[in-house]
């Protein structure tokens, strides 16, 4: 039975950010019968969905269609969506603050880890976050590498860094049923790229692979998948950690599998850190250490250093939240500092009316689902909290934004970009192909009638 209260104003909240933890939080407060709450969501980008549009693997299409039930979530009549409105550029948070009942800052991981070692900043040396970008056509990635050489270095043990390099070694056949757009496609057609090594500084116990992905690598086409069975450490059957148990199995698994002399390869080293970037004017190397496990399960140096001749590196060592206009920031760990979701400032106490979720909230952790739960306990805080709010009458936000000449692209330009690049995919026999530059997403977004897409007007050989 419904406890609204039929004299109360609707209550108002803003959610920065449309990744899964500021659509989890929406269709938490639009689910639950407490309150009349009516949500804002912002996002930078002209599209929603957070990195499961920008990070989660194209050649994962059933974990990215998750966006259907993230889709229902706005379009819920009580949730409005408000793209390319970005938090700190177009509107500051007293702002926002002053014009919603409360504020969920949900605006995720974007930045990324670097391995502060000599060299890391050469041509040829990028983050995985920058090459996910860019193979995931997010708006503002530029190709971060050239794909001009035979051998590439990738840093790092967890999901991150098998899908990079799956990415780097398999088949550009397989790739071109994803909704890549196709100059990442023709990149890839052109690449050098034959092997792929893979760099973890401790043993395959401590490696944060998950076991699927781990097993996916033995089925791909065209793949040699090399493991030294020497680096492979027996688990006892009393070890505790099921995943490390299972992900050992896989890698024994690998381990077994002959090479078939196959086109490409990913070689999978363990207990090997990454001491210096070598190179003048671009990557020619990179300079290793081989480690063991420490007692307390740190990676100790042992001396023996080696050189790889690689042409490229990939750092895949960790996103990094990055901070959000005046919002409080805690710089060493990358987080909003919270309690259970509660923004709290520098004195510790609570910000009234302000709370943060998902990757922003908890550090990049977790899968989409855990982001559900994430949610739930902010959202639960809110609510909380808005029984002690009389309701009051705010300003709105389309009165800001217009005042600044900021058309923001709503559902409906969402809906007009979406079929613009299921239309372009299916011109290529896909179910999309991703639209990639800000104009042609501005131009769909925030056009009031529906205009086809032609193929040829879009900024790439078709
Ligand atoms: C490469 C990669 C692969 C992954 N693969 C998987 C997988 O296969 N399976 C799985 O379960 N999980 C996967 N994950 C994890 C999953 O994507 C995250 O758990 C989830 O996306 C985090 O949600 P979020 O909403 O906190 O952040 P995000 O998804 O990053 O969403 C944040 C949103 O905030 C917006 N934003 C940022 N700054 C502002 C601002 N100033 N103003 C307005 N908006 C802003 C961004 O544009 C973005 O849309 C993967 C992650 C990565 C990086």
């Amino acid at each position: 039975m419904s406890r609204l209260s039929p004299q109360r104003p609707a209550r108002r909240v803003a959610v920065v950010g449309a990744g899964p933890a500021g659509l989890y939080a929406a269709e938490e407060l639009i689910r639950q019968s407490r309150h009349d709450v009516r949500v804002d969501v912002l996002d930078r980008l002209p599209a929603p969905y957070g990195l499961v549009r920008y990070g989660v693997a194209p050649d994962h299409p059933r974990i990215k269609s998750i966006t259907g039930s993230l889709r229902k979530v706005l379009d819920d009549p009580r949730v409005a969506f408000h793209g390319g409105v970005e938090l700190g550029t177009d509107l500051t948070r007293h702002e926002l603050l002053a014009r919603y009942d409360a504020v969920v800052y949900a605006a995720g991981a974007a930045g990324d880890r670097r391995l502060g070692i000599p060299g890391e900043d050469l041509p040829g040396s990028c983050s995985a976050t920058a090459f996910v970008s860019w193979y995931s056509g997010h708006p503002d990635a530029r190709p971060p590498l050239s794909l001009d050489t035979e051998r590439v270095a990738v840093i790092g043990a967890g999901n991150v860094a098998l899908d990079v390099a799956r990415v780097l070694a398999r088949p550009v056949a397989d790739l071109e049923r994803t909704d890549m757009p196709e100059q990442v496609l023709a990149a890839l057609r052109d690449s050098a790229v034959r092997e792929v090594v893979v760099l973890a500084r401790r043993g395959p116990r401590h490696a944060r692979f998950t076991p699927k992905e781990l097993r996916e690598l033995g089925g791909l086409d065209g793949v040699d998948v090399i493991v030294d069975p020497g680096q492979l450490t027996v688990p006892g059957s009393a070890d505790p950690d099921r995943t490390a148990q299972a992900n050992l199995r896989a890698l024994a698994d690998l381990a077994a599998r002959p090479p078939l002399g196959a086109p490409r390869r990913i070689a999978l080293r363990f207990f090997t850190r990454p001491h210096r970037v070598l190179g003048e004017h671009r990557v020619t190397g990179l300079l290793t250490e081989r480690t063991h496990d420490g007692p307390d399960g740190a990676p100790q140096g042992t001396g023996d250093f080696t050189t790889f001749p690689v042409g490229a590196v990939l750092r895949a060592v960790g996103y990094r939240g990055l901070p959000l206009d005046t919002v409080p920031f805690d710089p060493t760990r990358g987080v909003v500092p919270n309690d259970r979701g509660r923004v709290l400032d520098t004195e510790g106490m609570p910000c009234p009316g302000e709370y943060v979720t998902g990757w922003l909230k908890r550090g990049p952790s977790g899968v989409i689902g855990t982001n559900k739960l994430d949610s739930a306990e902010t959202v639960a805080l809110l609510l909380e909290d808005l029984d002690r709010l009389s309701g009051r009458q705010l300003p709105d936000l389309e009165g800001l934004l217009i005042g600044r000449g900021i058309r923001p692209v709503g559902l409906s330009g969402w809906a007009r970009i979406d079929s613009a690049e299921q239309d372009l995919g299916a011109t290529r026999g896909r179910d999309r192909t991703k639209i990639a530059d800000w104009p042609t997403l501005l131009r769909l977004g925030r056009t009031d009638h529906p205009v086809p897409v032609e193929p040829e007007e879009l900024p790439w050989p078709s």
